[in-house]
């Protein structure tokens, strides 16, 4: 039999009235009741200690929502053992067991777990009811299924063989351990990072963001259910160089699955590069991490076009996406329109906690979040050429609240042109026409990044020109579209550069990376 490709999980409206609405607001209201208690798993076991942790929403950081609990060595090693002994089962169940595992978990939260994972990532991580639907549900989902159907064809495979000889690739697993290392910034990550290794019949040691412990636990509750094995996915809360001492140094580490900054991942990749005669086999290190990514706006585009690209590809989640438009060009021509759209749409925005469902704009995850940011706009108000066309204002008496904020600048090398701020700031640089191949070299030149970028244009020959020269400057290029939004099945997503090893998420490109095969040559 073969696994068709699935169609892509359809996003609920939450419009007034729906059932969907009503179950996502029951959901809130129990997260907001009770305290949730979030150990990790280790082996199938919850592991609680005396370090704990306290969980509290974004938008409404004096609220208690519950408590994680922090490991510390012995817990990476236990992770680690843990991984290590179920592996053998695991690599060895049939495909089709580890497959229907997966299917299993994405039916979960279609049905049953939607509005908890939703409620979970609204709460813990400040995303509005549209944000979490489009991630924790659908995302994740797409990425659990489409995974199966990828992983299925690379299983199919073969070389080819002749009378008297049959040859076969058989797709192990790699041997020893898998690391995933989570970001906070979308539970489909989350999940999928341990999720697509472990369908590969590897065993994973998984170290979400703290600040996505609440939703960390829905996945780890829906894998269960779903009848995961114990020890295949270890959920561990440990700081980040205790637990990178232990796992980058052992024998049986055999890859991560990366997703956060560009500087933690290279640290890593120093640590992994200096420890390499450690390893039983070389790790496969697998990234994404990070972006500045640009919209570039030509004379030829529809001013409607770009207003609604840039306030959605800015700002939808405050801008806390690797794939978030944080520079714009736009020409002398259509800047006055384009300025007023911004100043038009903005000025309508909504912005708050997540239980009012009309609020577009909710908190950024942390303090520490909220104080880089910050620094960012409080610095460009005084700058010289630097102009705050919208927002500015930054608060966190209650949330960690930062307005939509849309900076022109005088110089395309500020700092806000050119360095990854991961919140809701837009920075605009004015042209003129004449200048458009000018622009096009700035764009490719002044970040190191490369992972999303959009263009524009009515004219087709502009579209292909611009689409031809930026050819190494994004991972995910949009014509006419806003440069956030990946679809599982239908826009594989990553970048090269300083944005990671481009190893596509949601495409076989990704699993192959967690397969090592061996070629077997039989005569007779
Ligand atoms: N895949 C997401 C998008 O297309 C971004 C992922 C990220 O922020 O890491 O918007």
């Amino acid at each position: 039999f073969t696994i068709p490709a699935p169609v892509n999980e359809p996003v609920k409206g939450y419009a007034p009235g729906s059932p969907e609405k009503a179950a996502v607001k029951e959901a809130l209201a129990a997260y907001r009741s009770v305290e949730t208690d979030v150990p990790m798993i280790i082996n199938g076991q919850a592991v609680r200690t005396n370090h704990k942790l306290r969980i509290s929403p974004p938008h409404d950081h004096k609220h208690t929502l519950g408590y994680f609990y922090e490991g510390n060595g012995d817990h990476v090693n236990q992770a680690i053992s843990a991984a290590l002994s179920a592996k053998a089962e695991w690599a060895s169940l049939s495909w089709e067991n580890r497959a229907s595992i997966f299917l299993k978990a994405a039916d979960l939260i279609a049905g049953p777990y939607r509005a908890r994972i939703n409620a979970a990532t609204m709460l813990g991580q400040s995303k509005n009811a549209y944000q979490a639907e489009i991630d924790a549900a659908c995302e994740l989902i797409d990425f659990l299924r489409f995974n199966v159907h990828y992983a299925d064809e690379i299983y199919r495979q073969q070389p080819n063989s002749s009378p008297g000889i049959w040859n076969r690739l058989e797709y192990r697993p790699l041997e020893g351990f898998v690391f995933a290392l989570t970001p906070f910034n979308f539970t489909a990550i989350a999940g999928n990072l341990p999720a697509s290794a472990a369908l590969m019949g590897n065993t994973i040691v998984w170290k979400p963001a703290y600040t996505q412990a609440l939703s960390a636990k829905v996945i780890m509750d829906v894998f269960n259910e779903a009848g995961l094995p114990d020890g295949v996915i270890n959920l561990i809360f440990v700081d980040g160089p205790v637990a990178g001492d232990i796992i980058f140094n052992h024998r049986d580490f055999a890859g991560i699955h990366f997703t956060g900054s560009t500087k933690v991942f290279q640290t890593i990749w120093a640590t992994i590069g200096a420890n390499i005669h450690k390893y039983r086999s070389y790790p496969r290190i697998v990234g994404e991490t990070g972006g500045k990514d640009f919209v570039v706006v030509h004379e030829s585009a529809h001013v409607d076009e770009v207003v609604t690209g840039l306030v959605r590809g800015a700002f939808e989640y405050q801008g806390q996406k690797c794939s978030a438009a944080s520079r714009a060009y736009i020409p002398t021509t259509l800047w006055p329109a384009v300025e007023e759209g911004l100043k038009a749409t903005l000025s309508k925005v909504k912005m708050g906690g997540v239980e009012d469902f009309t609020n577009f704009v909710n908190a950024v995850i942390d303090k520490r979040s909220f104080e880089k940011i910050s620094e960012y706009i409080e610095t460009a108000k005084t700058a010289a050429g630097v102009t705050v066309v919208a927002g500015g204002i930054c608060d966190d008496t209650i949330g960690y609240f930062v307005e939509p904020t849309v900076l022109r600048v005088n110089d395309p090398t500020y700092r806000t042109m050119c360095e990854e701020i991961f919140g809701p700031v837009l920075s605009v640089y004015v042209y003129e026409p004449e200048q458009f191949d000018a622009i096009l070299d700035l764009v490719d030149s002044t970040s190191p990044y490369a992972l999303t970028g959009s263009i524009f244009s009515k004219d087709r020959t502009v579209v292909e020109h611009v689409t031809n020269r930026l050819r190494e400057s994004a991972g995910n290029f949009y014509i006419n579209d806003k440069p956030t939004g990946a679809v599982v099945g239908q826009q594989p997503f990553g970048g090269a550069r300083a944005s990671g090893t481009n190893d596509k998420a949601g495409s076989a490109l990704n699993l192959y990376r967690w397969v090592s095969a061996r070629t077997i040559k039989e005569t007779y």
